[in-house]
This record gives C-alpha cells, sequence and structure tokens, in this order.
C-alpha cells in the first residue's frame, strides 16, 4: 500500500514510522530542508546552537514507544534525562522558587514559599490527577469523531463525570480558589500556554496540565530537543521511509470521494493513502481547493503565537536554570493585551538555556538563551516596531533580575549573537496558520470537540494529524495523533 505523508513534523515522522512498521510503503515530503518542523535547530555564529521551538519535554514514552514497534531498544538510539527542578519562577515583588520536579517536594517547598497549605496543595494536585485519570484516555488518546469510541465504557463514564470536572470555571477561576495567594495562582495559570491558550478563558479541567510535569516528569533528550526529531526521522529511515526534503505539496488529488494522490509542481504522484501533517486551515486553502470546508472548525481561535529572541551570551547566569520564568506584574491585563492582537508593556517572560544540560550548546563559560514571549496570533499587525520595543522590555526586565545591582544595564553588552523570529516568521518557516505554536486555542469548553478530526469526513484516504487537530498542539499530543491516525489506516 503506497502512502505520502506530506510535512516532517514530529507528528508526520511519527506517522512514517507506525505505518513503515504496519507495512506501508511511505514517502514523506517536506516543503523545508530537513526534518522536525517546529521541532527543527539551527546554529549562530560563534558556536551556539539552538533549538527552534519546543524546550519542554513530556512523555518521552509516546517517543520510546517509536522504536519498539520497529523492534529496537530506544536506549539504543533516544536517550534522555529526568530534570531534578522543572521550573525557577521569578515575580517582580523579588519573590524566587524552584519548582521541584516531584510532586511531593513541590507540595512542601511551595507552602514553604507561599501562603498555602500543604494540605490545600496536596488536594488541589491529587484533583489534577483524577481529571487526567478520568479524562486523559477520552480526550487525548482516541478520536472523538468515531462512534466507537462513544461505545466503550469507560469513556461513557467519564462523560458522566464531566460536570464535576471544572468545565463551567475557568483555570484561572479554579487556581483562584483552590490555592489563594497570587503568585501561586498566577505560577499555576501559566500552564494554559502550554497549548497557547487564556488561563481566563480555557476551563479549569485544564488545571490537569501540571499533573503531566510533576507526576509523568520532565526530560531533556541528552543532546536537546531536537535528537527527537532526528532520532524519529532515523527509526524511519531503518525502516525503509524515503524522505524528500525541499519538496513542497500542492494539491491532494482525488477522484470523486477517494484520495488518489498528491501534485508536486506539475508532476502528480498516485497514492492510496494521504496523511496530512500541514496546518489543516492551509491544508483546505491551499491543498484541497474544491473540498468542502468545516467552517465551525476552521473558525476556531488560534492559539497564541510567539516573539522569540535567540541570543548567544557570552557569560554564563549561574542564577538560571534550564527553564525560568519571569513573571508580569498583571498577569490578567497581560492576557487581554493577547486576545485583542496586541502586546502589553508588562510581560511574561520564558528563558531557556539549553547549554545548561547540554555543554556542546554554546562555547565553555557562555549560555545560548532562548527567550520566548507569548504574542497573539499574526494577523497583519506591526512586528517590526512591536519588536522593538518589547526587545527592550525584555533586556530591562532580565537586567533588572540578573544583573548586579550596581550595573543594570549591562545585560545587552553580552549578546554576542541574536536571531529574532516573529509570528509572521514561524508561519513561514513552518506552514502554520498565523505562526500558532499550537494550531487552536482551549479556550471554551467545546475546543476539544472543535478540533479538526484525525481524518477526513468527505476523501477515503485522506488522514490528519499534527498541532493543528485533533488532540491538539504540544509535541506528546502530536505523537498522539500520528498513534490515532496509525491505528485507523488499514494495514497493507
Ligand atoms: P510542524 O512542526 O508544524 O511541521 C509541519 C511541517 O509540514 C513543517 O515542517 C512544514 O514545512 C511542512 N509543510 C507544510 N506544508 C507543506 C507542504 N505543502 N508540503 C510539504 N511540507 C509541508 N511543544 C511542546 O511539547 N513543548 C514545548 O516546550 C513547546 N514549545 C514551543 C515553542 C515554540 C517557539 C514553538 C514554535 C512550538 C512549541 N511547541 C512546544 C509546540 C510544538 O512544537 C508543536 O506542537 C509541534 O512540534 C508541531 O508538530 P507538527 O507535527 O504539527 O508539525
Amino acid at each position: 500500500m503506497k502512502t505520502a505523508v506530506i510535512g516532517a513534523g514530529i507528528a508526520g515522522l511519527a506517522a512514517a514510522v507506525r505505518l513503515a512498521a504496519a507495512g506501508h510503503s511511505v514517502d514523506v515530503y517536506e516543503a523545508a530542508d530537513g526534518p522536525g518542523g517546529k521541532l527543527s535547530q539551527f546554529s549562530l555564529p560563534g558556536g551556539y546552537r539552538f533549538d527552534f521551538g519546543p524546550s519542554l519535554f513530556t512523555m518521552p514514552q509516546y517517543v520510546d514507544e517509536l522504536f519498539e514497534l520497529a523492534g529496537e531498544d530506544p536506549r539504543d538510539h533516544f536517550n534522555y534525562v529526568r530534570l531534578d527542578e522543572v521550573c525557577r519562577y521569578w515575580w517582580p515583588d523579588g519573590t524566587r522558587f524552584v519548582a521541584p520536579a516531584a510532586t511531593d517536594e513541590l507540595v512542601r517547598e511551595a507552602a514553604r514559599t507561599f501562603d498555602v497549605s500543604e494540605a490545600a496543595l496536596r488536594a488541589f494536585m491529587e484533583t489534577a490527577a483524577r481529571k487526567y485519570e478520568l479524562t486523559g484516555r477520552t480526550f487525548l488518546e482516541k478520536s472523538l469523531h468515531k462512534l466507537g469510541t462513544w461505545l466503550d465504557p469507560q469513556v461513557a463514564y467519564a462523560m458522566l463525570k464531566i460536570p464535576g470536572l471544572d468545565l463551567f470555571r475557568s483555570m484561572h477561576e479554579v487556581h483562584e480558589a483552590a490555592l489563594g495567594d497570587p503568585r501561586l495562582v498566577q505560577l499555576f495559570d501559566r500552564f494554559a500556554t502550554y497549548n497557547g491558550s487564556n488561563p481566563y478563558k480555557a476551563p479549569g479541567l485544564l488545571s490537569m496540565i501540571p499533573h503531566f510535569e510533576h507526576h509523568f516528569g520532565a526530560y531533556l533528550p541528552t543532546g536537546g530537543m531536537y535528537d527527537i526529531a532526528e532520532s524519529v526521522y532515523e527509526v524511519g529511515r531503518r525502516l525503509g521511509v524515503r524522505y524528500h526534503f525541499n519538496r513542497r505539496v500542492d494539491r491532494i488529488n482525488r477522484a470523486g470521494t477517494q484520495v488518489q494522490g498528491i501534485r508536486l509542481g506539475a508532476e502528480n504522484i498516485g497514492y492510496d493513502t494521504v496523511v496530512c501533517n500541514m496546518d489543516v486551515w492551509l491544508a483546505y486553502d491551499r491543498l484541497l481547493p474544491g473540498a468542502r470546508r468545516p467552517e465551525r472548525t476552521l473558525r476556531q481561535q488560534k492559539s497564541t503565537s510567539a516573539v522569540i529572541f535567540y541570543w548567544g551570551v557570552d557569560r554564563a547566569f549561574p542564577e538560571l536554570g534550564l527553564h525560568n520564568i519571569f513573571f508580569s506584574r498583571d498577569y490578567a491585563s497581560e492576557f487581554s493585551h493577547l486576545e485583542s492582537g496586541e502586546l502589553s508593556d508588562d510581560v511574561t517572560i520564558y528563558v531557556n538555556v539549553s547549554s545548561k544540560q547540554v555543554p556542546g550548546d554554546a562555547p565553555p563559560g557562555q549560555e545560548n538563551w532562548f527567550v520566548m514571549v507569548n504574542a497573539p496570533a499574526h494577523t497583519g499587525q506591526d512586528w517590526p516596531a512591536m519588536t522593538r520595543k518589547l526587545r527592550q522590555t525584555v533586556i530591562a526586565v532580565l537586567g533588572r533580575h540578573l544583573a548586579p545591582a550596581s550595573a543594570p544595564n549591562t545585560l545587552e553588552r553580552h549578546i554576542r549573537a541574536e536571531r529574532i523570529v516573529r509570528p509572521p516568521d514561524i508561519e513561514t518557516l513552518t506552514g502554520s496558520h498565523q505562526g500558532a505554536l499550537y494550531g487552536s486555542s482551549s479556550n471554551n469548553r467545546m475546543a476539544a470537540f472543535l478540533r479538526h478530526p484525525n481524518f477526513s469526513r468527505e476523501i477515503d484516504g485522506l488522514y490528519f494529524l499534527g498541532g493543528s487537530v485533533h488532540p491538539g498542539g504540544g509535541v506528546p499530543l502530536c505523537l498522539l495523533s500520528a498513534r490515532i491516525v496509525g491505528e485507523m489506516v488499514p494495514n497493507p
């Protein structure tokens, strides 16, 4: 059975492995010059390596299972470390908190730092675990668009429990009621941004997200995040997958309701199955011009995008860890700005320094900073002007926290190499509509049901996966979308 995969993002790479392991003859077509999509890498002069996008790795077992499908031991090809400390948090009032990975330690340390009891925080984390156990399998690991899912007794049980799972309160309301201390509320509200959502709108059910990080753990591949894409690409090669880089697909061909193959330029190539890892909005727009568009699905609010400063820094900052968050003063106002398509003057800044764990990522005594600020999806804003102002704000805030009090303005002098990526760049470089990092947002309680299914309702043999469709964005969910598609596509 001949199968084409459009796009070598992590979901496309994973699907290629699954289908090749099941006996398909698989070709992957990728517009860029290498694998990974948002999970790619690049270097800056001076010896600094950067992961382009993701920096936080959870649920590594979803990568491991791809090697196992190929009959390989994952540890022979792909390795990672579990982090003891998941993030360093900094507040404008001077509060600092280093979040331990283990839930018990997190509870103990947080009760020492914040105005919260151990009992209240433990109860909150237990509720997060319960939310995941009740709904994770249903909402993340299965298609929500197949009758079989709804006939499963476990799913029926989860549906009965949903009214008690905070679908009718926002994440922020849940956190405020459970945790009280505004700093801790802000810390947990930030988990909404893990899928590009707004904690003041996203349903409280999503307060299960910290359970992933603190129960299942946070990890880093030993060579950095790009290891994930590269090793999945390599296992596909060993299974005989053919990869075609610098090949942009222009059309998905069909005969009536049956997929027929793809078109690249003037060339038509026949396939029995086509698996589309391209952003679903752009796929309907560009590859499926005559198809019936699922308008309600495609109109869903986009997730946030980002402005990223990649800096080669010529000294080490011991105060920083691998993951660092510098919170804004007014989180609610920051999100109202994002909702209006703007950037606040008072932003939360994420700094990832992979060279803390991967020494080759920067020269000795230096660091590679990935500095990211959440930004609205690209709808034609004046990004050069917004970014100029943002850069000054970011340098001022980081300088206040990190430079010695006697010399707060010295941070900029340490930036030896720089690349800036804005939402329109993310759109162009990764083929992501409006530069959204995670497809559509989860800013309403129906969001899970309004993502595009993993198959076409109109064209037999056409499947969709990746961050813009069910179950959503982020590396683990993209890997699950590949698993769902792998289970749906008939075996040869
Ligand atoms: P994508 O990575 O979107 O790739 C799609 C591929 O399809 C691209 O390579 C594109 O070139 C190709 N393509 C598009 N159109 C065509 C065509 N017509 N023909 C051929 N090829 C085509 N997730 C996490 O889990 N943790 C994080 O910490 C995290 N942080 C992030 C930070 C940033 C800055 C970004 C950008 C993303 C982040 N994410 C994170 C999200 C995560 O990167 C994505 O959800 C995931 O990588 C998307 O994978 P995908 O399979 O949907 O494909």
